[in-house]
């Protein structure tokens, strides 16, 4: 499971947080950490060595699975709405995002809405301005900067309250992420005779430290090398190889302008394994209202705003208001 940086903010006086951060490490948490990715380096191994080609295709299945439970479910639907879904799909995308051990729903949308609201400010939860590894992962393994805490209160995730998949994750989710995983562990054992400690490393260990990597990466490669085409004054980049790893979700200076646009991208399909399921899931009916930005607001920001990698260039127009801060509409309309 997500280890997680504690609540408690690292210093207070009569309770009251002081207003000078001190970093202090959760050495609890990097021994978590640490923990996991030898198992998955061990993972790697057993699967280069080890496991049956059915039980590497099983793992890779998987390993794609869980990965679109963190992007399509967690981040396109639950964090930013940007299609509707019905209550299958809800429950599937559920599933397969508490697999890949990155806490409840409730936390990561939390996290990741006061991220887009904070970004690379000290309310950040992933504040990239504090480098590449606290973006990565050393955010899990230290106490929250104060603002972190103070302004997580302000972040609204009623909408998710309201659904009642939601709250079963939320109240079950240690138990789900144990029952889970280990019944994807006994399917290689069951169905084809592999072993189960290979299943163990290769379905598990492997898997969820791989999807563990690929997730951070957006929140440091991802903001810090890379064009900017939409917003040359924010971090967040556009980056091919996140985009590879993650299954789309390396398009980040476009979606950190456009968040609600279900692509999470203007080009780059061809990369972006979560869109290409989408689409493909709505003509079978199990999403619609698909969101996407109006093209005349890409074209303007890219215009105005982005560094000129754009196709369209950029700073050929000054006149853009806040007030066009993008509204993503129906993709059919
Ligand atoms: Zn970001
Ligand atoms: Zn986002």
């Amino acid at each position: 499971m997500h280890i997680s940086s504690l609540e408690k903010p690292d210093k207070s006086i009569n309770g009251k947080p002081q207003s000078k951060y001190k970093r202090e490490i959760v050495w609890r948490n990097v021994f978590a950490h640490l923990m996991i990715h030898l198992m998955g380096l061990y993972g790697l191994y057993v699967f280069i060595v080890s496991a049956k080609i059915l039980t590497c295709a099983y793992a890779f299945m998987m390993l794609i699975g869980t990965g679109m439970g963190v992007t399509i479910g967690a981040h396109r639907f639950f964090t930013h709405q940007s299609f509707k879904a019905n209550f299958p799909f809800r429950c599937v995308m559920a599933a397969m995002f508490t697999m890949s051990g990155e806490n409840s729903i409730c936390t990561w949308v939390r996290d990741h809405r006061q991220h887009h609201k904070y970004t690379d400010t000290d309310a950040d939860p992933h504040n990239s301005t504090r480098g590449f590894f606290f973006s990565h992962c050393g955010w899990l393994m230290v106490r929250k900067h104060p603002e972190v805490i103070e302004k997580g209160k302000t972040i609204d995730i009623s909408d998710l309250m309201a659904d009642p998949v939601v709250r079963f994750q939320e109240k079950h989710y240690v138990l789900l992420y144990i029952a889970l995983n280990t019944a994807a562990i006994m399917v290689p054992y069951l169905l084809w005779g592999e072993s189960l400690q290979v299943s163990f490393w290769t379905t598990y260990a492997l898997r969820i430290t791989f999807v563990y990597n690929s997730s951070w990466l957006v929140n440091s490669l991802a903001h810090l090398h890379g064009i900017k085409p939409y917003n040359k004054k924010i971090k967040a980049v556009e980056n091919l190889l996140v985009s590879l790893l993650t299954g789309g979700e390396g398009w980040h200076n476009f979606h950190h302008i456009f968040p609600s646009d279900y692509r999470a991208a203007e080009y780059g399909k061809a990369y972006d394994l979560s869109t290409i399921l989408l689409d493909s899931m709505e003509k079978l009916g199990l999403v619609y209202d698909l969101r996407l930005t109006p093209q005349h607001l890409v074209n303007k920001w890219a215009k105005n705003f982005g560094d000129g990698s754009h196709p369209l260039g950029g700073e050929e127009e000054v006149t853009l208001a806040t007030q066009d801060t993008p509204l993503s509409t129906n993709k059919h309309l």
